[in-house]
């Protein structure tokens, strides 16, 4: 692989950068030994002006995102972190609740229409309103065991984490995965 096609992100507790894991790769001290030596090579043979840093951002659940006939889905309705990979899941579930919720409003007669889209956004909004705020609360407390903010809290995680049953952790992602329409 060149370096020029080679994507790879690295975190640190304090500040997340590429560029930072070059010089201090702090976020990759526990990754097993063979993948921090390939990421560190692929990392040294990245040109720095290659590097791209991308902050990430979530927004606290919002109770609403729809008004009148318009109405959001996926990120731009609940941006969340990325550390429980659903961000694209829930933009999907959203997409296929709200074809649901709609679907009255097309076969509706013009005169009705507006107000059966209305009545079908706010039904969406309340299928996924509690379902993407857990998502993204979820995501949060993933971040902070992901990137814990001290190297106590981290070799504390680094320490306890092997002690939870796989059991344990299956039914926990479970409770968020299991989903239908
Ligand atoms: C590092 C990282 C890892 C991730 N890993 C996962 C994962 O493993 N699993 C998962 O499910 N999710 C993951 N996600 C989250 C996922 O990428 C997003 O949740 C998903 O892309 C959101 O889809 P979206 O369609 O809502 O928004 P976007 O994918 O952001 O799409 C919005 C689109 O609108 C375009 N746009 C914006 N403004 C305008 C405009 N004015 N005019 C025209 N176009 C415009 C943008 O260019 C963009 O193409 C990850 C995210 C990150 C950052």
């Amino acid at each position: 692989m060149s370096p020029a096609c080679c994507r790879c992100a690295a975190s640190s507790s304090t500040g997340t950068s590429a560029a930072r894991g070059r010089t201090d790769p702090a976020g990759s001290r526990s990754w097993s030994a063979p993948i921090e030596e390939r990421i560190g090579a692929a990392v040294a043979r990245t040109p720095v002006d290659q590097v791209l840093v991308h902050r990430l951002y979530d927004r606290d659940p919002v109770g609403s995102w729809s008004r009148g006939a318009a109405t959001l889905l996926g990120d731009a309705a609940h941006p969340m972190l990325p550390f429980i990979g659903q961000g694209a899941g829930a933009a999907l579930e959203d997409a296929v609740v709200l074809g649901k919720a709609l679907a009255g409003a097309a076969a509706a007669s013009e005169g009705e229409r507006a107000a059966r889209v209305e009545a079908g956004l706010a039904d969406y909004e309340r299928a996924r309103v509690t379902r993407a705020a857990l998502f993204v609360k979820e995501s949060r407390r993933a971040a902070a065991i992901a990137l814990p903010r001290s190297a106590a809290t981290r070799r504390l995680r680094d320490a306890l984490f092997p002690l939870v049953p796989e059991s344990a952790r299956l039914r926990h992602f479970a409770r968020l995965l299991d989903w239908s329409p």
